[in-house]
């Protein structure tokens, strides 16, 4: 295989990764300034040399709506913004583990359960907590699918219950830069969100940890927000692309305030600074890429995709992006659940012979996981 793109800066990052150096800070901004052709080619060589040329699709449900006291200012589930959005109580376990079961009939390798919480409290809401639980056990007992769950701020004792009642992956985002994130979240602290993931880590589950692009953060705070994600050690790397969604702060707009090169970029710079970490595309794709333009970050270092609906919005069909994936070349992971893919996109075109790729539309009343 050539390692050169033609571009000196992204050849020599591509020479020392592949030599097994990390990549720092200064590397990061150096990269982030590079055209994003190159930084797509030499994002996929390492990809290529990283990954198994597979794309790993996880799904979500929004197990518990609304009504959160936080105020993040890209959230339709804050209570702070009148956003409309229905609101609901925890699901129960047996609705959570139907969705789990149509996840897995869709060719997700693992599910999330998502409640919008700054944090559950085992001490202070412990039915709750105990139907969480219940879920959790469920799910893992039940499906082929290993178990995700996104339940905002941990205790040191609730992670450890968490991961010793079979929690393989935690879910907690970082969303942007410790600069920048007072900018987006008044009601608590970039350190509370790393305190979490390091609690997470340390009671033994992996960790999925990512942004939000396009919520008027600079190329810097990108390229800081993956290094934070650097010294935490996280085995998934989400991309949200911000989706405005009317009364939030940023849903004054039609778009993210990022352009899709720099969305490319970004990706590619992501993959570069985690070479091993599944750099995984989730919400808010539809709303800023083309139907055609969709399978590029699969082209420029990506390999996961959150796949089925998002939080309050809808995604895309499943068998739409396991097209996508084979679009860029590559093909849907199935080292946990051995689906068909075959099968799902025929679902798909049972269900809605007109849809073409990417065209499912979205309510754009929110998205994006917490
Ligand atoms: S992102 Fe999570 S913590 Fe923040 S307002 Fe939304 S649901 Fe609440």
């Amino acid at each position: 295989m050539v390692y050169e793109t033609g571009n000196q800066t992204v050849d020599d990052a591509v020479r020392r990764v592949l030599d097994g150096e990390t990549l720092d800070r200064t590397d990061g901004l150096a990269l982030i300034a590079q055209p994003a052709d190159a930084l797509a080619a030499g994002a996929d060589l390492v990809r290529r040399e990283f990954s198994d040329g597979t794309v790993d699709a996880c799904s979500i449900v929004n197990a518990k709506a609304g009504d959160c006291a936080e105020d993040c200012g890209f959230c339709a589930q804050s209570a702070h913004f009148d956003t409309g959005i229905d609101t609901y109580g925890f699901l129960g376990p047996e609705k959570v583990l139907e969705a789990a079961k149509r996840a897995e009939a869709d060719g997700a390798q693992r599910f999330g359960i998502v409640v919008a919480e700054k944090g559950v409290s085992k001490e202070h809401r412990p039915d709750e907590w105990n139907e969480i639980v219940e879920a959790i056990r469920l799910v893992r007992d039940e499906t082929d699918i290993e178990v995700d769950a996104s339940l905002g701020l941990l205790t040191r004792e609730e992670a450890d219950e968490l991961a010793s009642e079979g929690l393989n992956h935690y879910n907690h985002n970082i969303e942007t830069s410790r600069r920048y994130f007072p900018e987006v979240v008044g009601t608590h602290d970039f350190d509370d969100r790393l305190k979490t993931l390091r609690r997470a880590k340390n009671a033994g589950m992996d960790l999925c940890a990512g942004v939000i692009l396009g919520m008027g953060e600079s190329p810097t705070d990108r390229v800081d927000a993956a290094i934070e994600l650097q010294g935490i050690g996280i085995s998934s790397l989400p991309i949200n692309i911000l989706n405005p969604v009317a009364g939030t702060p940023m849903g004054d707009r039609d778009h993210a305030a990022i352009s899709k090169p720099e969305v490319l970029k970004t990706i590619a710079v992501y993959r570069l600074l985690h070479p091993e970490s599944r750099v995984r595309l989730t919400g808010g794709r539809e709303v800023n890429l083309a139907p055609d333009e969709q399978h590029l970050p699969f082209e420029a270092g990506a390999d996961g995709i959150l796949t089925g609906d998002y939080l309050t919005t809808e995604g895309q069909d499943p068998g739409d992006d396991i097209e996508i994936m084979e679009r860029a070349g590559l093909e849907p992971n199935r080292a946990v659940n051995e689906f068909d893919p075959e099968a799902v996109k025929a679902k798909h075109r049972d269900t809605d012979p007109d849809t073409a790729v990417g065209t499912a539309t979205s309510n754009a009343t929110t998205e994006l996981d917490d």
